[in-house]
């Protein structure tokens, strides 16, 4: 019998998420309630910022959204990211009506380039909105350098980056906005939900309203002990708030973030190592002034020096039963953008070699000694060693 196949970021769910699940369900409410409010004070005090300025969303990319939209991004106005994330990052900036310019990354950290920031800032950019990909915190302070000097919001997608610091500060802390994600694969999971944490409580207040239809009164207040209470529609809102179901998963991952990180980043050091003398690009070393939040291991594959194209290694590791990703395809490759935006994929010639040669292994804290000696292997077999 074969061994079993090893899924790409698998969550890691204890007995206490399932006892609060059930322990939710018994008790009458499933919606936006208490176990929501208890684990934005969690995520604060994780965040060292006050309860006031965070907000739990159903996902990232609401997140994204409304701190677009509290920062003030509307038509017209263009914001500034990277090509190399996700498409929500983009989509999000496309949904307030602002339009989205990519700033090329560093071919090293595969963040945004700082460098390349300050050319393409034009009397539109309104705000910068840096990816801390794979959990590498960006560099941070030529971001909030330039953004001070043009007077630009800055929003954070932390979707990769929870557990990361610079220079001791937490992500999502840095800027005006930090968005994080709780999808499955992501180092906290609540299956699907979001976080948003902002400098000024102000802006947290109008998330929370326009979360929720823009009313002014949540239903856990409308319906509490003390009688019910008319809300009133001061907002064309959205429908983003997370459930005390997605909270009480939540809680209890957030519990366990500092061992679950321990655990991801011992199994990125052994890649390192394992990896170093094969003809692949490992990722950079983080630098001493950051924490990584080490979400994923990527290799880039080169046909020319490995001898296997990225797809062909791909699928050598999937024959292998191991699952692998792809993070990302760059921005500039989908023909959304290209029909809508008129981008080209050599307009970020770097992000683009990257999406057609990076492969994420496992990296998820479910992952067994044995599991991730398997990795190692089937990474060793899919490169011909
Ligand atoms: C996952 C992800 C998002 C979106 O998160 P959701 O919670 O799924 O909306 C946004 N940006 C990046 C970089 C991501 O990886």
């Amino acid at each position: 019998m074969s061994a079993p196949f090893i899924v790409f970021g698998a969550p890691d769910i204890g007995d206490e998420e399932i006892r609060e699940v059930v322990a939710t369900m018994e008790s009458g409410w499933l919606g936006t309630g208490p176990r929501v409010a208890a684990f934005e004070a969690q995520f604060a005090q994780f965040k060292m910022s006050a309860p006031s300025q965070v907000a739990a969303l159903n996902s990232c990319t609401a997140a994204l959204h409304l701190s677009l939209i509290a920062a003030g991004v509307g038509p017209g106005d263009e914001v500034i990211t990277s090509p190399l994330t996700f498409c929500a990052t983009a989509n999000a900036i496309l949904h307030t009506g602002a339009t989205p310019v990519l700033i090329d990354v560093d071919p090293r950290t595969m963040n945004i380039d700082p460098a390349g920031i300050e050319a393409r800032i034009t009397p539109r950019t309104r705000a910068l909105l840096p990816v801390h990909f794979a959990g590498l915190p960006c560099e941070m302070d030529e971001i909030l350098q330039i953004a001070a000097r043009y007077r630009l919001s800055v929003i954070e997608d932390c979707a990769h980056a929870v557990e990361a610091t610079y220079r001791g500060r937490p992500t999502g802390t840095l800027g005006d906005f930090g968005c994080f994600s709780f999808y499955a694969t992501k180092n906290v999971t609540t299956g699907e939900g979001g976080m948003v944490v902002a400098r000024d409580v102000e802006h947290i207040r109008r998330i929370k309203t326009l979360a929720l239809h823009g009313m002014t009164r949540d239903a856990w207040k409308r319906f509490s002990d003390d009688g019910y209470k008319h809300y009133q529609v001061v907002e064309c809102g959205f429908k983003y708030n997370m459930m005390d179901l997605q909270a009480a998963i939540g809680t209890h991952q957030l519990a366990r973030v500092q061992a679950s990180w321990e655990k991801r980043r011992a199994i990125w050091q052994k890649y390192q190592q394992a990896f170093a003398d094969l003809p692949v690009i490992c990722p950079a070393d983080p630098p001493a002034h950051v924490r990584h939040a080490h979400h994923l291991y990527t290799l880039l594959i080169e046909e020319a020096t490995c001898g296997v194209s990225r797809d062909a290694f791909m699928g050598r590791m999937t024959a292998q039963g191991v699952g692998v990703g792809v993070h990302y395809l760059a921005l500039t490759e989908h023909p959304y953008y290209q029909e809508q935006l008129g981008w080209m994929p050599d307009d970020t010639p770097h992000a683009t070699r990257i999406g057609r040669q990076t492969v994420s292994l496992p990296l998820s804290p479910a992952l067994t000694d044995e599991d991730v000696g398997r990795v190692i292997e089937a990474v060793r077999m899919a490169c011909g060693r």
